[in-house]
């Protein structure tokens, strides 16, 4: 029981160890009994606390305006003194068809055409003052484009500071500042009947931080397409004031609400240790509650998305339980799911800490868990993204590849490895194979390397990004075993929460528990097998080239090698297990067996799940391949077809 109440309440320990005894006993009966407003606990200080907001904001529903009265407390986390501050203004790139968002789409997104939108549709963020203690700096405001050559973009902004920032020194920053929603153009907007989601929406300051080179510097990039997080951990204390006809949800945990005769009511919310905060608000949601341990689960549905409820929880309790079981606890006390109405759909599929958007229709069928997949998408993205805060714009299969690697392994565990996308009249269709297909289905397979920056990335990002990084941690699983993957993966989270966690940080942790399971040379091969994945661009394929009575002919016709099985079927239907190092062109096998060989199956159990082809794998001397097999490979090829085509930048 103490440690349960220590691990839920560690900031009263020092209050109990302090007063002994009695104070102890007080301590243990407070923290179990106390609750952090609708939560049942709160955070441990978790992370280093750099950023810590607290914010008064008044919406106008109407105007889709929300004022705000901020203060900012940040911390300089380098050895430098600072005397320039930096900030994303990502509620700009929505300003007008300038900015390098919209630019970089060619002014058509989600099927919109934004030529022609109206000047009161698009929206903005403005800091209208801003003091550092008693000196007005708002005067020595400054957008500016550090990386991009468009010198319209406004999503950062710069200000020289009165007085500089010591190291390790705290700086704190008073601010009004005014935002406008657009109607949505995606994910940050409003919609119909005063639908309202503010994501991106307030000027939040960028990551000092030391590169590579050595040098502290801001990492404070413009706001472009496809990727959107680097943020510095902190709480955010927030104060909302709103119309009654609204249901407002948000990051974090509701502390206090007061209603007030004016028709609107003021809510409070604190979300800790996060490096975002999210917040909406609608008249049509129906708010569903339900805790899982103890952590608290507030979805917000529209009244005619009730049949998907019992199905979001479930496939909300599923990915908590699973992650609590194969990585780590879920740390935060809450998690906020809101299902925006159908017509403000192009709102949804997001994902910020402690809150994500979904998206999906009335009922979808029993037989598609699409949107159960989408959700555990989006949830997995509290740990990759929320906790291990990788910069997704420069690294993002760190962030979208391990999310869609654990989104398949979640899905398969509860919805079936082979029927957990599609599981309909004999058809199934499993979310590894899925991942599978949307790599090897790649228009250009050797389209680039998966680890570079995400705005060097041509053609299929998310092929490449997400899908590519998923096949090869499931090769990486299926090679190593489960228990040793989940071994490495719960040393990398414990290592790295909380923290930027880079490529080297993750595939240094690899190496060592590598290391400390293998010999070297098994060690060098998995490392190796990695940076081909990560690094470079050719592909992994095996093939029989043919089979005979006593013999077999099979080459390796990518351009890497791993060591695979293949499994030999003889005419008496016992059989034979030949390892082979996978490399070589025409490598002619003769089983030990001198029975009449009927088939050859190279790698039978789908290790090396990233091999892009695997139809060549084997070869049968009886062909017993009917037309319902060609249908049913039709079958798949149209649906993955149909998967790529309406699938969004999750
Ligand atoms: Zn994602």
């Amino acid at each position: 029981l103490q440690l349960l109440c220590h691990s839920l309440r560690n900031e009263f320990l020092c209050v109990g160890i302090m007063h002994r005894k009695f104070g102890y006993i007080l301590f243990l009966i407070a923290t179990c009994f106390v609750s952090y407003g609708q939560c049942k606990f709160d955070m441990p200080v978790s992370s280093a606390r750099i950023a810590n907001y607290t914010m008064d904001v008044t919406l106008d529903h109407v105007k889709h305006i929300a004022k705000t009265k901020a203060r900012l407390q940040w911390i300089n986390p380098s050895p430098d003194t600072i005397s320039k501050i930096r900030m994303y203004m990502y509620l700009n790139a929505f300003k007008n068809e300038k900015s390098a968002w919209i630019s970089g789409t060619g002014g058509n997104v989600f099927g919109q055409d934004l030529a022609s939108k109206p000047k009161e549709e698009w929206g903005y963020v403005n800091i209208d003052k801003i003091v550092q203690g008693q000196s007005d700096i708002t005067k020595s405001l400054k957008y500016i484009q550090p990386h991009i050559d468009n010198k319209n973009d406004q999503s950062v902004i710069e200000m020289t500071l009165a007085n500089p920032v010591m190291p390790e020194d705290t700086l704190y920053l008073d601010y009004d500042f005014t935002a406008k929603l657009p109607k949505t153009i995606a994910r940050s907007g409003h919609g119909l009947n005063d639908f309202h989601l503010w994501v991106h929406w307030y000027p939040k300051i960028g990551v000092y931080e030391q590169f590579r080179d050595g040098d502290w510097k801001w990492n404070c990039r413009e706001f472009i397409q496809r990727t959107e997080f680097y943020g510095e951990f902190g709480v955010y204390d927030m104060t909302f004031h709103v119309s009654d006809h609204l249901t407002l949800g948000s990051s974090g945990c509701k502390i206090d609400r007061v209603d007030h005769e004016d028709d609107t009511y003021t809510v409070q919310y604190v979300a800790k240790d996060v490096i975002d905060f999210a917040w909406t608000v609608s008249p049509e949601f129906e708010i569903v509650e339900q805790y899982w341990k103890d952590v608290y689960i507030k979805l917000l549905l529209p009244v005619d998305h009730k049949g998907m409820k019992k199905r979001y929880m479930a496939a909300v309790t599923n990915a908590l339980e699973y992650f609590e079981k194969h990585v780590a606890k879920y740390p935060y006390p809450s998690i906020t799911i809101v299902d925006p109405p159908f017509h403000s759909l192009r709102n949804g599929f997001m994902e910020y800490p402690t809150l994500i958007t979904v998206g999906g229709f009335t009922e979808m069928p029993n037989w598609f868990h699409g949107s159960e997949s989408l959700l555990i998408h989006e949830f997995s993205h509290q740990y990759f993204m929320g906790i291990l805060a990788s910069n997704e714009k420069e690294e993002a299969w760190l962030d979208e590849g391990f999310v869609t690697y654990y989104e398949d392994r979640i899905m398969e565990a509860y919805y079936g490895a082979h029927t957990s996308q599609i599981d309909v009249l004999g058809f199934h269709y499993g979310n590894s194979a899925l991942s599978r297909n949307e790599y090897v289905g790649m228009r250009n397979i050797r389209g680039g390397p998966i680890n570079q920056p995400s705005w060097q990335i041509n053609g299929d990002y998310k092929g490449l990004v997400y899908a590519k990084t998923a096949t090869m941690l499931k090769t990486l699983e299926r090679y190593i075993g489960i228990d040793r993957m989940d071994d490495l993966m719960q040393t990398y989270y414990e290592e790295k929460k909380f923290t930027h966690p880079r490529a080297e940080d993750f595939l240094g942790i690899v190496e060592s528990k590598l290391s400390s399971w293998y010999d070297r040379e098994t060690t060098t091969m998995y490392m190796q097998f990695l940076d081909r994945c990560l690094n470079q661009t050719g592909t992994f394929d095996y093939a029989v080239n043919e089979v005979n009575a006593n013999s077999f002919v099979v080459s390796q016709l990518g351009d890497y090698d791993m060591p695979v099985d293949i499994q030999v079927v003889f005419k008496d239907n016992s059989e034979e297990m030949i390892q082979w190092s996978g490399q070589g062109k025409n490598i002619a096998f003769k089983p030990l067996s001198d029975k009449e060989i009927v088939s050859v199956y190279i790698d039978p159990e789908q290790k090396l799940i990233i091999d892009s082809n695997c139809n060549n794998n084997s070869f049968t001397r009886q062909p017993n391949k009917s037309a319902l097999f060609k249908y049913a490979g039709k079958l798949i090829h149209w649906t993955q077809q149909i998967f790529q085509t309406t699938s969004f930048l999750l």
